[in-house]
């Protein structure tokens, strides 16, 4: 267990560690909660009993009923914008902190949304004029663009805060300065986890982010550090890093790692009564990389400057071994045939 002192130096620490994928293991987990402070960056406190009872006695199915008793100052309202497979993921733990949860997505989500504790919007003016003060863009990588033109700006406060959970970064971040009206402030974010590996908890869990344009106000950074809390309190080991330094190492490991779930997926792994533990760790890999859409895959790929090298690097070393094993089988069949002859 780290002590304190050393945890906090973790959380606001640069330059950031390359590896997005190491892990503090479960330094955050037991009575103790994280906040975030303008001043003092981010701050380990216990939780009192109540709110360590409140937690335990929250499940996800709750109502919006539930969710009036938990509101706090602290609360935000965050509009989720593509309500699939990771924004639900994601609005079950905004709500079960006690935020006001909206969301609006291509398809109709009011009975999964209602169920959640979440106000579905079909129509995203309706959405803007309940004033969020986080917008969350949460759709395909693929559907970006079309969808960050179809929201009504002008139906929003001028000071909205808007943020992005894409899996690539450098791409988000250029449509929303492109975009986005000067008077919003700009996030983005890249929680390194998903439906998956996070359903037992995010205590440990890496989440990336990079303050692109944040203002200056008090108001605004408490907003912007509330945002963030919301992954602090929940344990996410936070990462602050630049878009461009994400989007290599993610390449790096990330679209590597969904390269090779594929690739084995359409292999096709069989399981047996005999199986290894690394046999066991990549049918588990080809389990985990189907859940995720074609679109999410593709995204990593065409919106990631560096996927390309990756994979023709991995293309090269796929090559190399196949020489190298070949080569040895030549030279043990021409020592054969050699020892025949004499
Ligand atoms: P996804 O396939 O990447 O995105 C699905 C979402 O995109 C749905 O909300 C869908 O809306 C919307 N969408 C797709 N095509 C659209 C179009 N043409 N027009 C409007 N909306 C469209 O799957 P996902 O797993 O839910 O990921 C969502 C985002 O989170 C992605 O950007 C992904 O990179 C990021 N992310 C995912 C994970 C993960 O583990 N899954 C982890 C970190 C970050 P409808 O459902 O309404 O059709």
């Amino acid at each position: 267990m780290l002590s304190f002192p050393s945890l906090k130096s973790c959380l606001t620490a640069k330059p950031v560690p390359p590896n997005l994928h190491s892990s503090l293991s479960d330094s955050f987990s037991g009575s103790k909660s994280l906040s975030f402070n303008p001043q003092t960056g981010f701050n380990l406190r216990p939780k009192s009993l109540q709110i360590r009872a409140m937690e335990a006695s929250l499940d996800y199915h709750f109502g919006t009923q539930l969710q009036t008793h938990i509101k706090t100052p602290t609360s935000l309202k965050i509009a989720i914008i593509g309500f699939g497979n990771f924004g639900q993921f994601l609005a079950k733990t905004f709500v079960s902190q006690g935020h006001t949860v909206l969301a609006h997505s291509r398809s109709d989500y009011s009975d999964t949304a209602a169920k959640l504790g979440v106000s579905f919007f079909s129509d995203p003016h309706d959405l803007c004029e309940e004033h969020p003060e986080v917008v969350m863009l949460c759709t395909s990588i693929l559907s970006t663009k079309s969808v960050l033109k179809s929201i009504p700006f002008h139906r929003l406060r001028r000071s909205t805060l808007f943020v992005d959970v894409l899996s690539v970064k450098e791409f988000p971040r250029s449509l929303f300065l492109e975009i986005l009206p000067e008077e919003f402030d700009i996030l983005c974010t890249h929680p390194m986890f998903g439906p998956e590996s996070g359903k037992n908890g995010w205590a440990g869990l890496t989440f990336m982010y990079d303050k692109v344009r944040i203002g200056n106000d008090d108001p605004i950074i408490s907003r912007y550090g509330r945002f963030l809390d919301v992954f602090a309190r929940e344990g996410c080991r936070m990462v602050e890093m630049s878009c461009a330094d994400h989007d290599k190492y993610s390449a790096e490991s990330q679209f590597i790692t969904h390269t090779m779930g594929r690739v084995l997926e359409r292999f096709g792994l069989e399981s047996s009564s005999i199986n290894t533990k690394g046999y066991e760790t990549l049918l588990k890999l080809v389990e985990n990389t189907a859940k995720d859409s074609f679109d999410l895959y593709c995204g990593l790929f065409m919106y990631n400057n560096n996927a390309m090298d990756q994979l023709e690097k991995l293309e090269l070393a796929f090559q190399s071994l196949k020489r190298e094993l070949f080569g040895n089988l030549q030279s043990l069949y021409g020592r054969q045939l050699f020892e025949e002859g004499e």
